[in-house]
């Protein structure tokens, strides 16, 4: 089988590993990305951007509704989720095609198909037309990403919940939506699909929404959110699951007030992200996982084998990290300084508002472990 040698060589095209593709062709490299599906990653196609269309959808619901307060009269509002999924559908391939714009631009060959290592620093790739290619690159990236977790709860996963990918999908208005999870993708669904109608209840189970942020942030979302009618369950542990996701479903759930059913039409599972790193031959690569499934970024840090960027390295899962990180590092690096984790990456995160020393101490996890000190002066 002929063997396809490049410079740099990428598995994914997400975040981290695009912008990387992109510059490195355009500077002459010999660059190839692999990606098995989501042309541009996560972030375009079923996260970031496509969530952000339809809670503006859910915002302007919300403005219509309450248009009679800003002395605008308007007549009954209704919601139309066909439409609402397909403005989102619209603007994911025009970002889509934006996308394949940039890698023909560049130069760097974007490959379609799952990539699996063979070697250290050797991929075959199944592509998509059913072909099988052998790429090895000097410089290979892990760019795989995550994905949702599910919870190991009794009757969770038989109950087809959805995860924000099919979340983003709905073309029907959910009559009672459960969001299992408070985090920032939790959130943003519970929000928009109250705003479009659905009666709305989130199972958290610590003390607070929006576990990252300091307790007055999450005191002051929450107070927001039940001024719109949306029900919270904080320390409320989800014990089991009976039903089917999209017709009917109860959920036992526990908290001080002792056990209770929720039933419902839909749940939303918002509880965290796993890396994309099994079945993809790492074993062969010398890259150890730690007991999550997380590269052990130590090592690849000095680039003796594939170096793990983006969020499958168990980074905070902000595809603004990503690439603020990126952004700090290009001008004149060699290419293992636009690792997340890069020192030179720390003052660009205080930029983008990492404010607390817990913050930071979580990005910079690998410079810390190598012994390196945050600069008080940094900190501010
Ligand atoms: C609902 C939602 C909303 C979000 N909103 C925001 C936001 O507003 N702001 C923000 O900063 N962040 C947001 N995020 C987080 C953001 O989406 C991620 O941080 C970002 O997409 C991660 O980028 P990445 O490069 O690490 O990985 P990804 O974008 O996940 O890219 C990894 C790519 O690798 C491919 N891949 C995996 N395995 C293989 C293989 N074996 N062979 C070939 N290809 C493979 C995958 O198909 C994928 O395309 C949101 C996330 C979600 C879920």
């Amino acid at each position: 089988m002929a063997q396809q040698q490049f410079d740099i060589l990428t598995i994914g095209s997400g975040e981290a590993g695009k912008f990387l593709a992109w510059t490195m062709a355009k500077s002459g490299r010999r660059v190839a990305v692999v990606e098995r599906k989501l042309i541009g990653g996560a972030c375009p196609n079923i996260a970031c951007l496509p969530s952000k269309n339809v809670v503006h959808s859910a915002k302007v619901a919300d403005l219509a509704r309450h248009a009679a307060e800003f002395g605008v009269v308007t007549g009954p509002v209704s919601i139309e989720m066909a439409t609402v999924r397909a403005r989102k559908r619209q603007m994911v391939d025009g970002l889509i095609k934006m996308h394949l714009d940039k890698f023909k631009d560049s130069g760097a060959q974007l490959i379609m198909g799952e990539a699996r290592f063979v070697a250290p620093k050797t991929v075959e790739v199944r592509t998509d037309d059913g072909a099988t290619l052998v790429l090895t690159g000097d410089r290979v990236f892990l760019n795989v990403g995550t994905r949702a977790a599910l919870p190991n709860v009794p009757g969770l996963e038989k109950a087809k919940p959805l995860t924000h990918v099919e979340a983003l999908e709905l073309d029907r208005l959910p009559e009672h939506f459960v969001v299992v999870g408070g985090g920032f993708v939790g959130l943003e669904f519970a929000q928009a699909l109250r705003r479009f109608g659905s009666r709305v209840t989130i199972v958290e189970s610590s003390t607070q929404l929006a576990g990252h942020e300091d307790p007055d942030v999450a005191e002051a979302i929450l107070r927001l959110f039940e001024d719109e009618g949306i029900e919270v369950l904080l320390n409320t542990e989800l014990l089991e699951v009976q039903g089917t996701s999209g017709q009917q479903v109860k959920l036992r759930v526990r908290n001080s007030q002792g056990e209770r059913t929720i039933e419902c039409s839909d749940v939303l599972v918002a509880t965290g992200r796993i890396a994309n790193t099994e079945g993809l031959g790492l074993d062969t690569t010398g890259v150890e996982l730690d007991s999550r499934g997380w590269p052990d970024v130590n090592l690849s840090y000095f680039g003796l084998m594939p170096h793990a960027i983006g969020t499958g390295v168990g980074f905070p899962f902000l595809r603004s990290a990503v690439d603020a990180a990126w952004r700090q590092g290009p001008r004149g690096m060699t290419v293992n300084t636009c690792t997340a984790d890069h020192p030179r990456a720390l003052p660009t995160y205080l930029r983008a508002g990492f404010r607390t020393l817990r913050q930071v101490r979580e990005i910079w996890n690998v410079p810390l472990r190598l012994g390196m000190r945050i600069p008080e002066r940094l900190l501010g």
